[in-house]
């Protein structure tokens, strides 16, 4: 497949001061410009005005990251007690914090709850039964389950509950003292359909209607991520989606909008990273084979396992034959023992003829979802090396 060049996705300074950057640095490594989050962030901000931003951390937790949002003024979403330490480290206060995770042990509930933290997300009776013991009073919303419509990584099956059932959770809410507080859902990751965000709003203005006949005022919409990033097929822009998804909104909620939380994730850091790596070799399985393999030094097991199934295609280019004409499909493999550590075999890239061993490559928006995935030692590679810049 044909992609589109290198400045669709930086600037030539941004390309230059990569480059710059990376000299003499041994790879595989990660650079990350705080600049570009920043910019997203405000970017989210200036499309979506009244949206409360919970930066999803999971996306990527490095403190820096985590500092530079706190400073401008992002609440954040947790999976986990171990993301809450972090924020709490840096001296985060638990009102900007929730617990986003419907799967959670009721020690650590207990122990969110100790350390303040109020709302709660949750799609299970059991789980309900275990924050109104271990949390009482505390905030609860409801997560819908999403079919994950055309997202390249959805999220869809494990987390969430029908309509009816998120019904019955708010009112067993409601017995268990807690605050049946709001409806969140996330329509995958990547989301390409804007639609989907249409589907999911209308089922909360249901959900909205049906339990104020029965005295339960909810109070909050929480439309999770699956804001876009740039990489190899093109989406429409950020303002597009912001459009799209406001005029749901005002449609559905004529008289006012409730509380609105986003919980963005790739689209704040997927496109402040590029990760250099070099071309280990170049091969073909029989001479007349028609693909080359080119084997990286970084793979699935070091930070690029949104390649599953071909999920993410990460845009890549190499450094020196980037305006190469003589060019060819490759099948693109990472540098372990396992046979699964090919990352795009189906989808072909193309990469120039000259492309040959040491040759450095960039593959671009590896911001989110990359390095805090890697194997801690598998074939004994250390995990993925990172430098958070302040710009590119
Ligand atoms: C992963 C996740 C997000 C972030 O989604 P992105 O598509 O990366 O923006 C937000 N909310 C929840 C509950 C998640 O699990």
């Amino acid at each position: 497949m044909e992609h589109r060049g290198i400045y669709d996705y930086l600037t030539r300074k941004e390309l230059q001061g990569i480059q710059e950057f990376s000299e003499g640095k041994q790879t595989p490594f990660l650079i990350v410009s705080l600049e570009k989050i920043a910019q997203n962030y405000d970017d989210l901000k200036k499309n979506l005005p009244y949206a409360k931003i919970y930066y999803a951390v999971k996306a990527n937790p490095d403190v820096k990251i985590l500092k530079l949002l706190a400073e401008k003024g992002s609440c954040f979403d947790t999976a986990t007690i171990y993301e809450l330490d972090q924020l709490l480290e840096i001296g985060v206060t638990p009102d900007r914090i929730s617990f986003g995770n419907t799967i959670k042990k009721e020690e650590d509930i207990a122990y969110a709850y100790e350390k303040g933290i109020r709302i709660f997300a949750s799609d299970s009776i059991v789980d309900l039964l275990k924050i109104s013991r271990a949390a009482p009073g505390s905030k609860v919303f409801f997560r819908l389950l999403s079919s994950g419509g055309d997202a390249d990584w959805p999220l869809s099956k494990k987390f969430g509950v029908y309509p009816d059932t998120a019904y019955k959770l708010a009112k067993k809410a409601k017995k268990l003292e807690l605050i049946p507080y709001g409806i969140s859902f996330h329509v995958g990751s990547q989301q390409r359909e804007i639609g989907e965000w249409d589907n999911a709003i209308a089922k909360c203005k249901y959900l909205f209607d049906a339990l104020k006949k029965d005295g339960i005022e909810l109070k909050m919409i929480n439309m999770g991520g699956g804001f876009p990033a740039n990489y190899v097929q093109p989406t429409q822009s950020l303002e597009v989606y912001a459009d799209e998804i406001t005029r749901f909104l005002d449609e559905d909620f004529p008289e006012g909008l409730p509380e609105i939380i986003i919980e963005p994730g790739r689209s704040i850091v997927a496109d402040s990273g590029v990760m250099v790596s070099e071309v280990v070799m170049v091969t073909k399985k029989a001479q007349l084979d028609n693909y080359r393999w080119v084997f990286l030094d970084v793979g699935k097991f070091n930070g690029l396992i949104e390649t599953m199934d071909e999920s993410i295609k990460f845009p890549i280019f190499t450094e020196k034959h980037m305006n190469s004409k003589k060019v060819s499909d490759v099948i693109i493999a990472g540098p372990t023992c396992d046979s699964a550590d090919i990352m795009y075999e189906h989808f072909k890239y193309t990469l120039s003829d000259k492309l040959k061993e040491k040759d450095r490559v960039f593959i671009l928006t590896t911001g989110a979802y990359t390095y805090s995935y890697c194997s801690v030692c598998f074939n004994g590679f250390p995990p993925l090396k990172v430098y958070i810049e302040d710009k590119f």
